[in-house]
């Protein structure tokens, strides 16, 4: 796998991502607010798109944490490492998903726990 390549696509993906954040940062608060001439409907509507704005920045710092994780581990020379049992991802997998942290056991077996426990 071509290391250099793999940095290349990962720091243009965190910029990227802090690009997002930013724009993310900007929108929410600031002048706009709650005025009181407002209707309620129009109160609640704000509110959902406020709510809005928070997952899709929530899920993109997800993200990022996970590009600058793939990024510490290639520094650490332990990239396209499994997370749970340290063996190989597969190379397919890592130029499709190159913050991947598990192997595609170890992600279906982490996307069935978070299923399970978001069942609750
Ligand atoms: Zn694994």
């Amino acid at each position: 796998m071509d290391m250099l390549a793999v940095r290349k696509r990962l720091e243009g993906e965190k910029s990227r991502l802090e690009g997002v954040l930013d724009a993310a940062g900007r929108g929410l608060g600031g002048e706009e607010g709650v005025r009181p001439d407002q209707l309620p409907a129009e109160q609640a509507a704000d509110t959902l798109n406020r709510e809005l704005d928070t997952s899709v920045e929530v899920r993109v710092r997800s993200e990022l944490a996970a590009v600058e994780a793939a990024l510490g581990r290639l520094d650490a020379g332990r990239y396209g490492l499994c997370e749970v049992c340290g063996g190989e991802i597969a190379e397919a997998r890592l130029e499709a998903m190159p913050a991947a942290r598990f192997c595609v056991a170890d992600q279906a077996r982490a996307e069935k726990d978070a299923r399970l426990r978001g069942a609750h």
